[in-house]
């Protein structure tokens, strides 16, 4: 990866990654992963429901231009009649372990952090880190004298990613079209990307593809007589349109963004993720689907409560505290309508965050949620570092504590899917402290599971003793 401390753009460093594997209770892993089709229903049927949508932020719209330019741009393309009714999405399902007291017995449970639509990185990276460790597992013999078996699942991530954009490009049936990346203007997860794109050249030789910094698209394309997205002067017909760019509003600063977000939603590409999706993914909807009788607008009742036992409770921000009754802000997250990190405000500083907005139309852009309470399991990260010379802190012995996510590919129309699929994981390994996530935002590490036996509170003993 690139950091944005480097000097220039010929320097580079692994990525965050931690030494050994995280142990995690199996039992967890499998609720998530049999989660993973429901959260696909779920965002498809939201992306679906257009007045849902527009309800759910019509007070945020009014203040957050962001979702706000979103928003038109699907009201635009569903006007003037979708030129491709097939849509895609590659998402990832957060989530943390949470500590709670059952029958004065402390035990873990899934907590579901957030549901990324659009721009689900790190799939490959993941993959990768699970076989170094499976690798370094049998060298050091790690835990063979520990009480607990153990096990390393398959890591399907990087092959759900290729045949999720495999399946998209198939769809749209036209031979020596391209499937597009759209790339932010300077690259830090390149490799990513790249073996990406390498995994879909090993499995689908025949399939071209060109990379396109959302910053140039709007000279670059254009549509065809019958909305083909067309790029390279008109030359190379666009079949899928992959976005690991244009989630965050600061990725619209350039000239010219929306229009080039525009161009794309209208043609007749497969968007992944369309832009229906992409609102489907708002932190928004974790709020106001937040119990089984919701959730049931959008999912049968024994799926609406599988789902529903890894939520977490939320509040919305649009008065003022008294829905919070006896829980303490100390106690939750704020979090405004943004992806990427570093948008979220954690317990103590909530008071004074909310209070700089009383009376304002912009607290409505916001929800709390309930503060996870995860345990902390003893790693080393390793990660670029650039003072690294000077700080010579004990690696050896550190708290981390874990976040898994769960990879989802849908590919549909309409409301029916044609596929949807769950494979894969992302575990990312941050310093017990550390309030933030994210491995590309510099907070985490890449790790790996370590499957433990049910209830394993003690995490830590399942490779350190
Ligand atoms: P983003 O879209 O920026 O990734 P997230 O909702 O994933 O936003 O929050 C970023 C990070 O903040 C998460 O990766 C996690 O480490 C931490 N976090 C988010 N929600 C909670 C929560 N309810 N309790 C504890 N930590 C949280
Ligand atoms: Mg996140």
């Amino acid at each position: 990866m690139r950091y944005p401390s480097m000097p220039n753009d010929n320097c580079v460093a692994h990525a965050p990654i931690t030494l050994l594997p995280s142990p995690f209770p199996k039992r967890i892993y499998q609720e998530c992963l049999d989660i993973q089709p429901i959260v696909n229903k779920l965002i498809l049927n939201i992306a679906n429901d257009l007045s849902f949508i527009e309800n759910t932020f019509s007070d945020i719209v009014k203040t957050d231009e962001f979702t706000r330019s979103l928003l038109d741009i699907n009201r635009v393309t569903l006007k003037e009649g979708l030129a491709q009714p097939i849509i895609a999405c590659i998402n990832r399902s957060d989530y943390m372990l949470d500590r709670f007291e059952a029958c004065d017995n402390e035990t873990l449970r899934a907590r579901q952090v957030e549901v990324n639509t659009i721009a689900s990185a790190m799939a490959p990276h993941s993959l990768n880190v699970s076989r170094m460790h499976s690798y370094l597992k049998s060298k050091y013999r790690i835990n063979t004298n520990n009480k607990f078996s153990v096990q390393t699942p398959e890591n399907g991530s990087l092959d759900l990613v290729v045949q999720g954009l495999v399946d998209a490009y198939d769809a749209y049936k036209k031979t020596n079209s391209y499937i597009l990346f759209v790339t932010e203007e300077r690259s830090y997860n390149f490799s990513d990307h790249a073996l990406i794109e390498l995994a879909i050249y090993r499995t689908r030789p025949d399939i071209p593809i060109i990379r396109g910094r959302f910053c140039d698209l709007n000279k670059l394309l254009r549509l065809g007589p019958n909305k083909e997205l067309l790029i390279d002067e008109g030359r190379k017909e666009v079949s899928v349109v992959y976005f690991r760019y244009g989630y965050d509003p600061v990725n619209y600063n350039h000239e010219d963004a929306w229009k080039a977000r525009l161009i794309m939603e209208r043609s007749r590409a497969v968007k992944c993720p369309s832009i229906n999706f992409h609102l489907s993914g708002a932190k928004k909807f974790q709020q106001v689907l937040n119990n089984k009788e919701q959730l049931e607008r959008f999912l049968p009742s024994n799926e609406a409560e599988k789902l529903n036992k890894v939520l977490c409770k939320f509040w919305p921000v649009d008065e003022e505290d008294s829905k919070l009754g006896s829980v303490s802000y100390e106690d939750l997250v704020l979090k405004p309508q943004r992806e990427g990190g570093g948008h979220n405000t954690f317990g103590a500083d909530i008071k004074p965050f909310l209070r700089n907005l009383r009376n304002s139309q912009e607290r409505s852009q916001y929800i709390l949620m309930e503060m996870i309470n995860s345990p902390c399991v003893r790693n080393c990260l390793l990660s670029y570092d650039k003072h690294a010379a000077q700080n010579q802190a004990d690696i050896t012995n550190e708290r981390l504590v874990n976040e898994l996510g769960i990879y989802g590919s849908i590919l549909a129309e309409g409301g029916a899917f044609h596929t949807n699929k769950a494979a894969g994981y992302l575990v990312r390994s941050k310093r017990f402290g550390v309030k933030e996530g994210g491995v590309a935002s510099g907070h985490a590490g890449i790790s790996s599971l370590l499957l433990v036996e049910d209830n394993t509170d003690d995490l830590d003993s399942t490779i350190f003793n």
